[in-house]
């Protein structure tokens, strides 16, 4: 689950971590009523940045961040970038419709030093199966450009799952920023107690970007990305409104709701599989064939009649599917439980119009493959992985 900047702002503060302040509004109205609240003591001088509220980075770029210098520019911004379709490279050319804009404190005054912007993230490092925690002086930019140009200029530092993360290795982190001074000492403390936060939250993903050192040498949270695990949601019932469907795709969100594991692609063969991998093979062995994935669909152990027409539904709302490969394996679920359900979802859903081809092995496969047989259905069986794959090839007349 992504969180929007705002939420995750709301979580460092609470955390005890300082970040650029800043006050939610979806209307002009709320915006203008966020910025005569954001300053305790106003003195008609304050500088505003009014920033779309999207699951997309590259914002700034974009158009959707914006400095204010004032009440009215506030006003002028905040209408601007209210209900506007925010393109970044990360939203795709249909760009993202803007709900809300933080009205957030101008952090990058003027004072004894230069503003200054970094980046620093913390994930899961899949290929040392430990957290990692990554720091780079070039903040505010692209890190993705930032990782093939200069790799040089990204810091990195493991967590032992079974020490934890040392303070030492947050003091090494600052001191690779080049920070000094009282800035050094704020950053060491930031970089700590995020560490935390991430633990705490259950994120797989905290970024933030930029990190910024202001003239006066404190370290705070310009942006923020998080993107909490969607296994561990059931141990944060605090954070189960903060979900924005709006920023979701609406067939990720079907499938959720009949607890369907459906992650959308770009392809051209929809897939109804059970067991995470036996998808990933399937969808290699689509590849392989000469189509594209449209989906990842895990119908899970238990599928049955209802489960198994929500997927039909869910891969059928996609227009680019040209082929269904329906690929389970019976272990615990029963073959012939599957092909009624594949039966009573084709009668159920008259829009089928794509070629089905049905692969069924496993308990009760014989059951499994006379019901499809005789059903009268057009339904093209397989009894090999390989079969399956030249059905599917023959589907899309390649
Ligand atoms: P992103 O483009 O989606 O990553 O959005 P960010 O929140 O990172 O903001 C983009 C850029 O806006 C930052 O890198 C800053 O350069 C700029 N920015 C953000 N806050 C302020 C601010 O308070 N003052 C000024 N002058 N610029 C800001
Ligand atoms: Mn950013």
């Amino acid at each position: 689950m992504k969180l929007h900047e705002y939420q995750g702002k709301d979580i460092l503060k609470s955390f005890g971590l300082p970040i650029q302040e800043g006050i939610v509004a979806t209307t002009v109205e709320e915006a203008m009523e966020a910025a005569r609240n954001l300053y305790p003591n106003p003195t008609g001088k304050e500088w505003f940045v009014v920033k779309a509220q999207i699951h997309a980075g590259g914002r700034g770029k974009g158009g959707g961040v914006k400095l204010a210098k004032s009440l009215d520019e506030v006003q002028e911004k905040a209408s601007q970038i209210l209900g506007m379709q925010l393109v970044t490279h990360q939203t795709g050319p249909e760009g993202k419709k803007v709900h809300k804009v933080l009205i957030a404190q101008d952090v990058y005054y003027p004072g004894a030093s230069e503003p200054k912007e970094f980046y620093l993230s913390i994930t899961l490092d899949r290929v040392r199966c430990c957290d990692v925690i990554m720091a780079s002086s070039e903040g505010g930019m692209d890190i993705e450009e930032v990782a093939e140009k200069h790799p040089e200029k990204i810091i990195k530092e493991w967590v032992d799952p079974l020490i934890g993360f040392r303070p030492f290795q947050a003091r090494r982190i600052a001191f690779g920023l080049g920070l000094t001074g009282q800035a050094f000492k704020n950053a060491v403390d930031f970089i700590y107690k995020l560490y935390n936060v991430y633990r705490a939250t259950d994120a797989s993903l905290v970024e933030i970007n930029p990190m910024l050192k202001t003239s006066d040498d404190r370290i705070i949270a310009v942006d923020t990305k998080f993107d909490i695990d969607d296994n561990a949601t059931y141990r944060h019932p605090e954070y189960a409104d903060w979900r924005d469907l709006t920023e979701e795709e609406p067939l990720e969100t079907k499938a959720r709701e009949n607890h369907l594991n459906y992650i959308k692609l770009d392809g051209n063969v929809g897939c109804m599989v059970n067991g995470a991998g036996l998808a990933m093979a399937t969808m290699d062995m689509i590849k392989l064939s000469g189509g594209e994935p449209a989906n990842f669909l895990d119908v899970g152990g238990g599928a049955n009649a209802k489960t198994v027409e929500a997927a039909f539904r869910i891969i059928l709302e996609d227009p680019n599917v040209k082929a269904i490969l329906i690929n389970i394996f019976g272990g615990i679920v029963q073959c012939d439980r599957v092909a009624n359900g594949v039966v009573e979802a084709y009668k159920n859903i008259p829009e089928i119009n794509v070629p089905i081809i049905v692969r069924l092995q496993g308990t009760n496969a014989d059951k499994a493959a006379e019901i499809i047989n005789t059903s009268g259905l057009k339904v093209i069986g397989a009894v090999e992985l390989r079969e399956a794959a030249q059905r599917v090839k023959e589907a899309l007349g390649a």
